[in-house]
């Protein structure tokens, strides 16, 4: 899942079924559902069959399973493969990819090795029923209203978190290795703005005062003030989850941001946006972004990333 805020919601849903449960071992059991994928039939069913979740509304019992359109898709899955190691292109085409009305934006099963995506995702602002919000933020009826670079971003972020698992990249070290970069000043500070010089190779990584992904991982993830810029002391360098993350396993939204960060740089160029296809400026914006993260953070992506990105 990508946005902060979808994790609160999946928090507080899932806070909510947990106070409405009847006994530890229903609780453990309506836990274990929800985390591990709540849209596909086989799931619908195994709900519907267990009384104590009688009380569930229809529209969580009938979910059903469709996938996006493959067609109308096509460009941006094929933008999405390019970037990962080519051994890996199978295992990918293979990943289901369903319209799911519990995903916001785009959300990963690790566990089902399937992803959901909102089911806006092929439809213009005019067939959406939230198409007053999108109206409001400045969008036309015929907007599609997942663009293609947004599509991009999201599905590189969701296949992360299942080439993770199908990796067998284990979260704690990708913890460890990530904290220590973050933690270390040879690779700045985090920042907005943050831009590496493009010929900054022969001298990483102590030219490096600003770093946009340490700014994206401590936004995303660390920012429990909900300021919009850096705070001043040195709180940004608290490494803890706020509440809200008490849940989650450590590792996971690091590793997937990080790699997004890397992979999907280049996807609002106006070349991308116009043509849908990477150019070779994007790739080498891709290749830029690894300057500002660690060599043993950039060893955790071994047989992840596409060799082009890293050579
Ligand atoms: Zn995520």
């Amino acid at each position: 899942m990508r946005t902060s805020e979808s994790h609160g919601m999946r928090n507080a849903v899932l806070i909510a079924l947990l106070l409405l449960g009847c006994g530890i071992l229903a609780n453990r059991h309506l836990k274990n559902l929800v985390i591990t994928g709540s849209g596909s039939y086989g799931i619908s069913r195994r709900i519907a069959e267990t009384p104590v979740f009688s009380f569930l509304p229809r529209w969580f019992l009938n979910r059903e399973a469709v996938p996006i359109s493959r067609e109308s898709n096509a460009s941006v899955l094929k933008s999405v493969f390019e970037v990962f190691d080519p051994s890996l292109r199978s295992f990918l085409a293979s990943v289901p990819i369903i319209l799911d009305s519990s995903a916001n934006t785009a959300k990963a099963y690790q566990a089902k090795g399937y992803i959901g995506v909102s089911p806006d995702w092929d439809n213009t602002v005019g067939q959406s029923p939230y198409r007053a919000i999108y109206e409001q933020r400045g969008m036309k009826p015929e907007d599609p209203v997942f663009m293609q670079r947004f599509k991009t971003d999201l599905l590189i972020h969701e296949f992360l978190h299942l080439l993770q698992v199908h990796q067998g990249i284990a979260s704690r070290s990708c913890y460890e290795a990530i904290a220590r970069w973050y933690l270390d000043p040879r690779y700045g500070i985090p920042s907005p703005n943050g831009i590496v010089p493009a010929d900054a190779k022969d001298r990483r990584p102590d030219t490096l005062a600003i770093n946009r992904m340490k700014y994206i991982l401590w936004h995303d993830l660390y920012n429990y003030r909900r300021v919009s810029d850096v705070p001043q002391d040195e709180s940004w360098k608290n490494m803890q989850y706020w509440e809200r993350y008490q849940s989650a396993e450590k590792g996971v939204e690091e590793f997937a941001y990080i790699g997004q960060e890397i992979l999907a740089s280049g996807s609002s160029s106006e070349n991308y946006i116009k043509t849908g296809q990477w150019s070779d400026e994007d790739w080498k914006s891709k290749k830029t972004r690894l300057l500002e993260v660690s060599p043993e953070v950039i060893a955790l992506f071994k047989g992840v990333f596409n060799p082009e990105v890293t050579q």
